[in-house]
């Protein structure tokens, strides 16, 4: 079996936790796992990357937007087991991720670092930030 991106790259991630299920491409932007890192820190628990890097066809496949954050590297969906989403939320707030989605039914929360403007929403609905 070849082992590909097991690579340690900050203090709690390694690099295929960020890979596309489908390819095992990956790309990854720094501040994203730097503001990860920290956030993971802030909470004291582990931080479960239900998505990060996803090629064009694999965004196609789990019904991701066009232009999604997921394509560049600058996106991950994130589960932390036995913790309040809306805990979890307040600090990425703190921490500045600009872009957050709150998925309550089904407990991840998707953060980004898009440039811009900050947004918040809880399914199709923005609440703001
Ligand atoms: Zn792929
Ligand atoms: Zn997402």
């Amino acid at each position: 079996m070849v082992i590909i991106n097991d690579i340690k790259i900050a203090e709690y991630f390694s690099l295929y936790e960020f890979e596309c299920p489908c390819c095992k491409r990956v790309m990854l932007s720094p501040d994203l796992l730097t503001r990860l890192n920290h956030l993971r820190m802030v909470i004291n628990k582990p931080i479960y990357i239900n998505s990060g890097y996803r090629c064009p066809e694999e965004n196609k496949r789990v019904g991701g937007v066009p232009g999604s954050y997921h394509l560049l590297g600058m996106a991950v969906d994130i589960h932390v087991k036995d913790y309040l989403l809306s805990d979890l939320l307040i600090y990425a707030q703190e921490i500045g991720f600009n872009g957050i989605g709150y998925y309550e039914e089904k407990d991840f929360l998707h953060l980004d670092i898009r440039p811009g403007q900050k947004h918040l929403w809880k399914g199709k609905e923005l609440i703001g930030y």
